[in-house]
């Protein structure tokens, strides 16, 4: 298990960002490299490591960051849409191993993703 992750140290505050909602059970805050106008992380203060780890006790977990995730865009304004990214592992480009949500919006999303 790694311990010493960027995100991580978001959490334990050893490191800056722009946090914009937090609660005892995630943290969002905007990503360093913005892929779109809006590009939020959501993160849970647990430490999981990726999509693949989760278990049936992260049920309630799981649902609380997806309300947020609705909350957080409607108060953002992305009211025409918005698109909710979890890469898991290497081939998927999975780079912080600290479960993620990339909520992005504020602009048109191509679909198949690359
Ligand atoms: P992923 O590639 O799905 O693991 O996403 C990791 C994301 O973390 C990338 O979009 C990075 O831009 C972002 N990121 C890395 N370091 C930081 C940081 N210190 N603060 C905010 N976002 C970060």
């Amino acid at each position: 298990m790694m311990t010493n992750n960027i995100f991580l140290k978001i959490l334990s505050g050893e490191i800056p960002a722009k946090i914009v909602y937090e609660d005892d059970i995630c943290v969002a805050f905007h990503d360093v490299n913005p892929q779109a106008p809006v590009h939020l992380l959501i993160i849970p203060r647990k430490v999981i490591r990726t999509h693949a780890d989760i278990v049936p006790e992260d049920a309630p977990l799981l649902g609380h960051i997806h309300t947020v995730a609705a909350k957080l865009a409607k108060e953002l304004g992305l009211n025409a849409g918005y698109r909710l990214v979890l890469n898991c592992d290497e081939q998927a480009g999975q780079t912080v191993p600290h479960l993620h949500f990339h909520l992005l919006g504020g602009r048109n999303m191509a679909w198949p993703p690359g």
